[in-house]
């Protein structure tokens, strides 16, 4: 499959891929540290983690399954939409498709992994492109629906944009798609302070949403995600997961960050501190932006997009380019993470931009 080629920058300030700049809480480090030898012998026991993350979300038992980061849900969903619909031939036990090979569709501009999901799935990637603006494109994403639409993936908010999916939109999709698996990624939900979990996901079995621990938690590098739907949504998806995906680190880890309710709130709020911060600076600057509800900010700077983010990387500050992202000619995505950090970012943004003017 085709993963997005992100080099790896090196030492220096990582504003390009929406991590924690402040890294997890410091009991996330204490409680994997505490790991005793037996603990590394013995596969992982997922109960206890599993009811912890089912009360932090508010849902009952069974509607939580963790995931090897949430990359692995969006795969897993991918696999399992594709499968949906499929016929056995009885005679050779051999899978036949009903209509060769399902759709997804795939909102842009949108994560890069969705496409390269459907595509390990062998399901056919349908892009919706862009609206002015990045209105959400409701009645694009309902006229492209059709009976061999087998998932449908959505983000709130949305990575790049940062922009919100209207409320009421999801609901209308949902119903409109009941062949189809909706997947609704809220990898930044801390930050927006939105979710869809809840009474959505008991109206509508097509519905699926996805978080991660890595962006707000800051546990990017330990991989624990999670799916959350209805038990009879998650059955057919929990068949396709290894039974072991999460490994023991992870495991503690997920259960000290869950516990450390303020480093969260402290980090939330770092990171809408940094929004404002990036907000202004391109108000003054003239820079058109969108307003984020999540921990970047998508910004357009014109034709040196790239030669900015070559400019910022000498300096060893690393935004990312989003230039060549559907709609987003002109643009580059940056972290909006502790202020400190921000504040480092924009001076040196202002030397640059001052360095040109002269
Ligand atoms: C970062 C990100 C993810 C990946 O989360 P992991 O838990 O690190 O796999 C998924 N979806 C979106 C929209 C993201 O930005």
């Amino acid at each position: 499959m085709t993963y997005p080629a992100i080099p790896d920058p090196g030492a220096g300030l990582r504003l390009h891929l929406n991590e924690n700049t402040a890294g997890c809480s410091p009991s996330v480090l204490a409680a994997v540290r505490s790991l005793e030898r037996e603990d590394t012998a013995f596969y992982p026991d997922y109960g206890p983690i599993t009811s912890a993350a089912e009360r932090w979300f508010g849902v009952p038992p069974g509607w939580v399954q963790l995931t090897n980061g949430l990359d692995e849900g969006l795969h897993v969903v991918a696999h399992a939409a594709a499968r949906r619909g499929s016929l056995v031939d009885h005679q050779t036990g051999a899978r036949v498709p009903t209509s060769g090979r399902g759709q997804a569709l795939v909102v842009e501009p949108a994560f890069e992994m969705y496409a390269a999901c459907a595509e390990a799935a062998e399901l056919d990637a349908v892009h919706i492109p862009p609206a002015p603006d990045f209105a959400f494109p409701l009645e694009a994403i309902l006229s492209a629906l059709r009976s061999d639409t087998r998932l449908v993936n959505l983000t709130d908010p949305n990575n790049p944009t940062g922009l919100p999916i209207p409320s009421g939109a999801v609901d209308r999709i949902a119903e409109a798609a009941p062949q189809s698996m909706v997947l609704v990624d809220e990898a930044y939900a801390e930050f927006s302070g939105r979710t869809l979990v809840g009474p959505a996901l008991e109206r509508h079995r097509n519905l699926i949403v996805g978080r991660t621990f890595a962006k707000a938690h800051g546990l990017a590098a330990l991989r624990v995600g999670a799916l959350v739907a209805h038990p009879d949504t998650l059955a057919p998806i929990r068949r396709l997961l290894p039974p072991y995906s999460l490994n023991v680190c992870a495991v503690r880890a997920l259960d000290a960050a869950l516990q450390d309710r303020a480093y969260l709130d402290w980090y939330v709020g770092q990171s809408r501190d940094s929004r404002s911060l990036l907000e202004r600076f391109c108000t003054a600057h003239g820079f058109a932006f969108w307003p984020s509800e999540a921990n970047f900010v998508l910004i357009r700077v014109g034709d040196g997009a790239s030669e900015l983010v070559r400019a910022m990387a000498e300096r060893r500050i690393f935004i990312r380019d989003r230039s060549a992202a559907p709609g987003c000619g002109g643009c580059i995505r940056v972290t909006a993470g502790v202020v400190a950090h921000t504040q480092q970012c924009l001076t040196v943004w202002e030397d640059i931009l001052a360095s040109r003017a002269d």
